[in-house]
């Protein structure tokens, strides 16, 4: 079976050999404060910031999930104010998580098909605070550019910009200097076993982290920036999924690369969905159609027959998503998505759809 599923999502193939190379070496055997774990730590930290483009002042946390960032974000880098654009259920998740925690946090929905535009936007009289934005929004397919959230940097110099790129980091280029927090989960596009979550933080944040001076938590990020910035964790980590990171990031291309991949597929879908009459996008304006999170609607009756006769070619759909869960189906677009198992599914649509 060849899983198409938005995560967690089919991971990498060479796996298993990373797996056994982790054993053989003895790290996944070894203490997170150890000499080799601190090595681990910042040669995956480097991978990263080089082959995403993240610059090489902002600070790199592993922590348990985006989850948790939702969490973190709301303890620590939140005074008061924060502002949660969002057009479905993960963002709209992160601002109630949010509201539990800071009861002043303001939720701004916007439609499917809209550009979101801050200049439209007024957040005068209100400090700013915070400012929330789900980059990748993985239940109904839908983006935000960086030239978008760069737009809320310009209008709002004082604010903070965080942004939850949970099923895109790792395959669409992120222009991370737009933002001061970015987080994502290693079971989406970075083709990784779940159980663990990537936190990238500027050191604009990481000031404001300090005027805060919250650290009642163990994720309070003052804390967490303590332990990292030794190279090590505030708790006991995921050894084996860093190791897994580190490996798959060394084996990958520069982040514009796979991005480039990753939007000639998505172009050679567009063009098969347009040329059927009974299937569209959920998001029908092609400037904020995700790229790796590509949301096919039909009548719930030709959604359920074509996830059976996928099944059966083996090939797993991802399900629609909250609202949408019965009227459409979900395709992973991501970088571990070898070109045969593409292949498969661009067989498999061209003759079911
Ligand atoms: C999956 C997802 C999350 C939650 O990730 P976990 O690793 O399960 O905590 C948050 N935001 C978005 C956009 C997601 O796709």
């Amino acid at each position: 079976m060849v899983s198409f599923y938005p995560g967690p999502s089919q991971v990498y193939k060479e796996i298993p050999a990373y797996v056994n190379k982790a054993w053989e070496t003895g790290i996944i055997s070894e203490n997170h404060r150890s000499k080799n774990f601190m090595k681990l730590y910042k040669s995956t930290v480097r991978l990263l910031q080089k082959r995403l483009e993240i610059p090489e002042d902002y600070s790199v946390i592993f922590v348990s999930s985006a989850t948790e960032c939702w969490e973190i974000i709301a303890q620590s880098l939140i005074s008061k104010n924060s502002f949660h654009f969002y057009n479905g259920a993960f963002g709209e998740k992160w601002y109630k998580y949010t509201r539990k925690i800071q009861p002043l946090a303001i939720g701004y929905r916007f439609g499917e098909d809209v550009v979101l535009q801050p200049r439209n936007i007024d957040l005068s009289g209100t400090e700013a605070g915070v400012i929330c934005i789900t980059q990748n929004e993985t239940s109904n397919g839908t983006q935000v550019s960086n030239e978008q959230i760069s737009a809320f940097q310009s209008l709002y110099p004082d604010s903070l910009i965080a942004v939850d790129a949970t099923s895109s980091m790792a395959g669409i280029h992120l222009d991370f200097s737009v933002a001061d927090v970015w987080y994502a989960s290693v079971q989406k596009c970075f083709g990784l076993p779940a159980g663990m979550g990537v936190l990238i933080v500027s050191p604009k944040a990481m000031a404001q982290a300090l005027r805060i001076g919250e650290n009642d938590h163990y994720n309070s990020l003052l804390f967490m920036q303590e332990n990292a910035s030794k190279w090590q964790t505030h708790y006991t980590p995921n050894i084996l999924d860093i190791y897994l990171l580190k490996e798959t990031l060394s084996n990958a291309k520069g982040i514009r690369k796979t991005n480039k991949r990753l939007a000639k597929r998505l172009q050679s879908l567009t063009t098969l969905i347009y040329g059927r009459d009974d299937w569209e996008f959920l998001c029908t304006n092609d400037q904020v159609r995700s790229t790796t999170v590509i949301t096919v609607k039909g009548s719930v009756k030709k959604v359920k027959n074509l996830k059976e006769a996928a099944r059966k070619n083996g090939i797993i759909l991802g399900n629609g998503y909250g609202p949408y869960a019965d009227s459409t189906f979900r395709i992973a677009n991501f970088p571990a998505t070898t070109r045969s198992d593409w292949k498969l599914l661009k067989d498999f649509l061209k003759s079911h759809l």
